[in-house]
Formats: structure tokens, sequence, C-alpha cells
């Protein structure tokens, strides 16, 4: 018999610090299709937790786009700016498990320390003044099995380290907040950009001290190219909202390996998604790329 919580959840996460992009858009179309093939439900976050970095407006835009490209999700989207004081109970229990201590040490100490943070503050007790408080990481695995990747290797500097759960200037983590809504939204898949690919383990590994099973992972390649869309000669912007959806789709798609059928050309972007749902096949998604020039697409 299936085990009661064994069904499928998946999510797309940006964070509103601008309009979707063609890179943010391979990883929702990506993320999607790994749940949607899999009658999962697929959860969307936005991760505005650094809100100075937070554009105003951008997180309706992302929205917008995801509903234009038919990437519906499932259930109501959660906001990480909304959840601070979940995040607080959860460091709260950390401490309260020693694994949290404060550290006072200056940027011009911590940038200097190539190793990554040294654990000078481990032993110094700090409660009074502005504080960092950092996780204690116990020995950290510095490899894990990608869904995609295969077998990983994270540098030691990043994966040992005594990681920032809540910053000095009050502002609660990603480390920190990526896990607690992971384990929140009950995700047991994380399909994300590669460029998050080295932070695995420390999250992992906070997963284990919260008494949580971690979600499998798949990074997916990262578009280090943009596409040659052109809507006009001074126009380079590489938001995406202005280009032709279908053809941006079908862009995506044949970015993660899955180009659509020349019938489908033009097709609308619901007929394009139930096609590769249908089609989605992992063994077909490249591991690494870069965008081949045969992708770009004519000026319009
Ligand atoms: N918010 C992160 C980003 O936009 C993604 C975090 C994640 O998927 O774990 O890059
Ligand atoms: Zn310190």
């Amino acid at each position: 018999m299936p085990e009661l919580n064994s069904r499928y959840r998946g999510r797309f996460a940006p964070s509103p610090s601008g309009p979707l992009h063609f890179g943010s858009l391979v990883a929702a179309v990506g993320s999607y299709l790994q749940a949607k093939s899999q009658q999962g439900d697929w959860l969307v976050r936005l991760e505005d937790i650094d809100q100075p970095r937070m554009v105003k407006g951008a997180a309706d835009a992302i929205l917008r786009s995801l509903e234009l490209y038919g990437l519906h999700w499932d259930g109501d989207v959660w906001v990480q700016s909304q959840r601070l004081e979940r995040y607080q109970q959860v460091l709260n229990q950390l401490s309260q498990q020693q694994l949290v201590y404060g550290c006072d040490c200056p940027r011009a100490r911590t940038s200097q320390l190539a190793q990554g943070y040294d654990g000078h503050c481990r032993q110094r007790l700090l409660s009074q003044g502005s504080l960092a408080y950092r996780l204690k990481v116990p020995p950290t695995a510095t490899e894990f099995t990608d869904l995609l990747q295969g077998q990983t290797l994270v540098p030691a500097a990043l994966a040992q380290e005594d990681y920032i759960l809540k910053r000095r200037d009050g502002l609660f983590a990603y480390q920190l907040v990526v896990v607690v809504d992971d384990i929140d939204q009950g995700i047991t898949q994380v399909v994300r950009g590669a460029d998050l690919i080295d932070v695995t383990t420390r999250q992992q590994a906070l997963f284990t001290l919260l008494g949580a099973q971690a979600p499998s992972y798949l990074h997916l390649p990262l578009a280090v190219k943009e596409p040659g869309f052109k809507l006009s000669k001074q126009n380079h912007a590489p938001a995406i909202s202005d280009w032709p959806i279908s053809q941006t789709l079908s862009t995506a798609l044949s970015f993660l390996g899955h180009p659509p059928p020349s019938e489908l050309k033009g097709a609308p972007v619901h007929t394009l998604l139930h096609w590769a749902v249908c089609h989605w096949d992992l063994a077909a998604v490249p591991a690494v790329r870069e965008l081949p020039l045969t992708m770009t697409l004519p000026a319009l």
C-alpha cells in the first residue's frame, strides 16, 4: 500500500527581486513538468525574505508571467515575509537545543576567511549587542546524489561552515527559511537551477537537525546565455514579459531537452505544456548546457 504522504510535492520559489527572466522560466517549467508528469502538486512560494533586495511589483509580475505561460500552481502562494513568526519559532527551538550562537565578527574579518567561517564565536556565548546568529553545523557530508547531476561534490568550506540563520540586521537568512518552508509545505522533491547546487548539503543538514526528512534534489542546467529575442534595436531587457509566449515556452522546452514537434509550432501554451507533461523524460534533460545559437529566434 502506498504511504499516505507519498504524493509528489514540488515547488517553484522565485525571489521577487525582478521580473521572470529566461533562466527562472526554465526552472519553473522544469519543476512544473517534474511534478505534473507524476500527478503531483506544484506549489509556488515567493522568497521575499531579503526585503531590501526586493523590487516593488516584481512578485505580481512573476505570478502574472506564470499564468501567461499556463503554469498554474496548486493551493495558495506562500509569501516568506508573512511567516516571520514561524522562522523565529524555529530559531528559538534550535537555540534551546544549543545549536545556535551569536556572532559579532565584522565583515572585514569573515570576508578574509578563505575556508568559510572558522567558528570564532562558538565558545564566546555572546548575548549582548547586535549579533548575527549562526548554526553550529555538525560534521556534514560534502557530497550528495543529485537526480540529474549524479554524485555531486560540494566545497567543504560551504558544506561545513557555521552559516548564518539570522543576520545582524535582523533579517532571516535564505538558508533557514528555505528549509523551514520546504518542511512546512511537505516538499518531496526540490527542482531548481544549478546555481544553488553548492548549498544543498547544508540544507540537508538542517532538515536532519530539525527532525525532518530532506526532499530529493534535482538541479537543472543554467541558461548561461539568454536567447536572442529582439523586440527593438534599443530593447535588450532580459525580462521575458514582452517576448512571444509560445516561442519562448518552446525555447525553454528545447533547452530542457524536449523540443516540441514541428506541428506544434506556434501552438498555445496549454497545448505545448500538455504535450510536454505527456513526453517528459528526465533522461532527455541535459545536465549542463549552454543555449546553442540555433535556439536564437529571429527578430520580430
Ligand atoms: N529563491 C531562490 C532563487 O530565486 C530559489 C531557492 C530555491 O529554489 O531553493 O534563486
Ligand atoms: Zn563570529
